[in-house]
């Protein structure tokens, strides 16, 4: 069984919900921090929540879609920590709107935050994941990684496409012993909605009733843990009816195509 004591693990979107869950249950473990996310209070929250040492967390505020960034900040984090055991590739945004009208700059945000940063990042540190000879990337995706639904075009278009490439990374990282676990949560009860993206790129700013009655986000993280502990290379952590969806997309499509016409969101 893997053990995190002293890992030095890097989570993006770690000022709220799911990644802030997730730097709380490595905390626990007592690993070591990076933490990345645009409001700089937040993360300081985070840290002194967490109860490590100063030394231990390491505060590297950052909009992740400056992707001339990246190589700056893996830089920093080496600096700070000599390593980079594991990357968090959590921060995310999702949408609320149709196709028919969604402006197409907001179809590029969604791609820049959802895939294209984790792409900067994940090229910035793995080199030195190379060297070390270890190193092991969380992938937050989503059952809309899985399946499409309405008014969320971008946003699955963007978890899809991190599937593909963190697939394609899996099998060329084990040689280097560079594992990656991807994860699919359904309902989380966090702000998603609320920072989820308009037709023109504005916060949609409403919590959506699924949402309010999701996995608490310290359970979701819970089984993250767990799941990188066994080197999982995909899981779901959902309800039954997002699990069952991608299932149903497996083994009898057209149904879960049927279904998902059918299911209008508010
Ligand atoms: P939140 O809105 O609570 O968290 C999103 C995080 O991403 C925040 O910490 C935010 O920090 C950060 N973020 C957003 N844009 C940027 C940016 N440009 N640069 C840096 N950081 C950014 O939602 P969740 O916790 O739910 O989302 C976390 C991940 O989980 C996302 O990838 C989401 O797609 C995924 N997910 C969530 C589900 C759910 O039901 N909640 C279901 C499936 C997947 P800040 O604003 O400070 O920059």
């Amino acid at each position: 069984m893997e053990t995190f004591k002293d890992k030095v693990v890097w989570i993006t979107g770690a000022s709220s919900g799911i990644g802030e869950a997730i730097a709380m249950a490595f905390a626990k473990e007592g690993a070591r921090l990076v933490l990345t996310a645009r409001r700089e209070d937040e993360l300081q929250r985070v840290k002194q929540a967490t109860g490590l040492a100063e030394a231990s967390v390491l505060i590297l505020p950052m909009d992740v879609t400056q992707f001339d960034k990246a190589q700056n900040a893996a830089e920093q984090v080496i600096a700070h920590f000599g390593r980079i055991d594991i990357m968090v590739h959590n921060a995310g945004v999702s949408q609320r709107s149709y196709v028919s009208d969604t402006e197409l700059d907001v179809y590029q945000q969604l791609m820049n935050v959802n895939f294209f940063s984790t792409v900067a990042i994940t090229k910035a540190i793995l080199p030195y994941m190379i060297s070390q000879k270890n190193g092991h990337f969380i992938v937050i995706s989503s059952v809309a990684g899985k399946i499409g639904t309405i008014m969320r075009s971008g946003y699955n278009a963007a978890k899809h496409a991190l599937h593909g490439f963190y697939d394609s990374l899996r099998a060329e990282g084990f040689e280097h012993n560079i594992k990656v676990t991807t994860i699919c949560p359904g309902y989380i009860r966090t702000s998603i909605s609320l920072n989820a993206l308009d037709a023109s790129g504005s916060k949609f700013g409403k919590m959506d009733s699924n949402q309010e009655k999701g996995i608490p986000a310290d359970e979701c993280a819970r089984r993250i843990l767990e799941a990188v502990r066994k080197d999982k290379k995909e899981i779901y952590i959902g309800g039954f009816k997002e699990v069952a969806a991608i299932y149903l997309k497996r083994f009898l499509p057209n149904l879960l195509f049927e279904q998902v016409r059918k299911n209008i969101p508010e």
